[in-house]
């Protein structure tokens, strides 16, 4: 279909503006210059390693506002140059620090198509195929995990679809309307999370005026998985005082160490109750794709919440967070002033009346291409094949001596370097004070010379080095490389700390 247009008159001088010509020559060099750029990845260090000075010096950020332009070609290549030379590769294969994905190429190609169309997927009338697309997107990833979801939105990353469904859960609790007169107007609202609970629940106890004091966080037991004895406990408690819970949180694969809480249990009980169960599958939600999930997951079908993150199990690139929701309405109920919307006589859905947000980029398609790109099989075999990753490298740290295991989880193994003359002394308090600071300081060795880059996590009270594959580009031998690196840089740091502690350090 195609628009007759009368002539257009004398054109007006945007310095934005360029013909498509020019449009082709910068893109074609850019995706030349990128392309080249990813296959380099892998012989850069995982980090650069600067200061903070030391990148706005190398970038030239330090100078005031432009007045004049340039030209964008020129501009193009130097940034992509910069880009890389300066930046931290979540997408290199020996990146095991975060939860954050390695960004699938065509995902990547689907930030630049959505841009291109620049939906705003806040309304559907701004963005037909768009809110479609989204809405399909949204239905793919429930049928993924095997979620029956009647409804759900993308929102900026797990701590916003955590975010999302906490608001949802207080609309449907609350036992008065507290969109409209606030949590004052009703008894104390109660929420509960394990200990391990990401700090999400903190920023949504703060936001929603129920406050930080709020939240009940429930014990953990050895395995950092949920003590369900101490949560039936708190919530009778909390009840017996007057005031209202309202919601409880399980995670399904903690940040530190991949802990997966009794989700069945917890979703019993919840029933039970009456309680809302919103489950935190930010991380470990999608390995609920795999036949052979773990038990606990599989309690996540019965949430009445779930959030899932296609930035870290789906390779998306930033931002691409995922709400899902049980029963129909509830984010209406949650965020909506409007009637539903019709279009030419069908329901059509208004993405802003849904969720906090406004104009709404077009997160979808880049997630949606990598959906139909790989297939629910491809996804199930990379996800499997980072667990199985993991669970190598746990073996291999398992069997050095100067290296400890502390858990394996999902795509995540935690351990230590523990020298083996420390070994029948750990437990001691100034053994294992030297520990925590043996390995923090092993950490930062680590991350400064990029070859392999693992973070850390407390478990236990331990200070321990976390390393975690989100990532479908690491293979077998970046796998081997991390306890034999972490033991060697562990023996070198060892060793220079016993040398400048005195008194003697313990006694080799
Ligand atoms: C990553 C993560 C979050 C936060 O998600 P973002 O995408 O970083 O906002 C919340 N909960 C869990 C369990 C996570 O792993």
């Amino acid at each position: 279909m195609t628009v007759k247009r009368d002539d257009p008159g004398p054109r007006r001088d945007a310095p934005l503006a360029i013909d498509s010509a020019t449009f082709r020559s910068w893109g074609h060099a850019l995706v030349d210059q990128i392309a080249s750029l990813l296959d380099s990845v892998p012989s850069r260090p995982v980090t650069p390693g600067e200061t903070p000075s030391e990148v706005r010096d190398a970038l030239d950020l330090n100078g005031p506002l432009p007045e004049a332009g340039m030209d964008g070609g020129a501009l193009l290549e130097e940034t992509a140059r910069g880009l890389f030379d300066h930046s931290l590769f979540n997408g290199h294969p020996r990146f095991f620090g975060y939860i954050t994905a390695s960004p699938a190429p065509i995902g990547m190609l689907g930030d630049l198509l959505a841009a291109s169309a620049n939906p705003n997927v806040g309304g559907w009338v701004l963005s037909p195929a768009a809110t479609e697309i989204e809405a399909q997107t949204i239905r793919w990833i429930a049928e993924l995990i095997g979620f029956p979801a009647a409804e759900g939105i993308l929102v900026s990353g797990g701590n916003m679809a955590n975010i999302v469904a906490f608001y949802a859960a207080r609309a449907a609790q609350a036992e008065w309307p507290v969109r409209a007169k606030g949590v004052a107007a009703g008894p104390m609202l109660r929420v509960y999370g394990s200990a391990e609970t990401h700090t999400w629940i903190q920023k949504a106890a703060d936001l929603s005026g129920i406050g930080e004091q709020a939240v009940r966080w429930i014990p953990v037991k050895r395995d950092q998985t949920m003590d369900l004895d101490a949560l039936r406990a708190q919530v009778d408690a909390d009840r017996a005082a007057g005031d209202k819970p309202f919601l409880v949180v399980g995670t399904a694969g903690s940040v530190s160490t991949g802990a997966i809480d009794p989700l069945p249990e917890i979703a019993a009980f919840c029933r039970e109750r009456g309680l809302w169960f919103h489950v935190d599958g930010a991380y470990g939600g999608l390995a609920a794709a795999l036949p052979d999930a773990p038990v606990a997951l599989r309690g996540l079908f019965a949430a009445d919440s779930i959030a899932v993150d296609p930035h870290k199990w789906l390779y998306a690139p930033l931002e691409a967070g995922c709400t899902l929701i049980r029963e129909a309405g509830r984010l209406r109920s949650a965020f909506s002033y409007r009637p539903p919307y019709y279009h030419l006589d069908e329901e059509a859905i208004n993405f802003l009346d849904l969720g906090p947000q406004n104009s709404r980029g077009f997160r979808a398609l880049k997630v949606w291409l990598m959906l139909r790109q790989a297939g629910a099989a491809g996804y199930r075999r990379m996800i499997g094949d980072d667990i199985r990753l993991s669970q190598r490298m746990a073996e291999a740290i398992a069997r050095r001596p100067d290296l400890e295991l502390t858990t394996q989880v999902l795509s995540i193994a935690t351990y230590r370097y523990l020298p083996e003359d420390l070994k029948a002394r750990a437990q001691e308090e100034d053994v294992a004070r030297y520990l925590d600071e043996l390995n923090q300081a092993i950490l930062e060795r680590l991350q400064e010379e990029g070859e392999i880059f693992v973070s850390n996590a407390i478990v236990e009270g331990r200070y321990v080095l976390r390393a975690c594959i989100v990532n479908f580009r690491t293979q077998t031998a970046d796998v081997d490389a991390v306890p034999e690196i972490s033991a060697r840089v562990g023996a070198e740091v060892d060793r220079a700390m016993r040398a400048k502690l005195r008194p003697p350090a313990p006694a080799a």
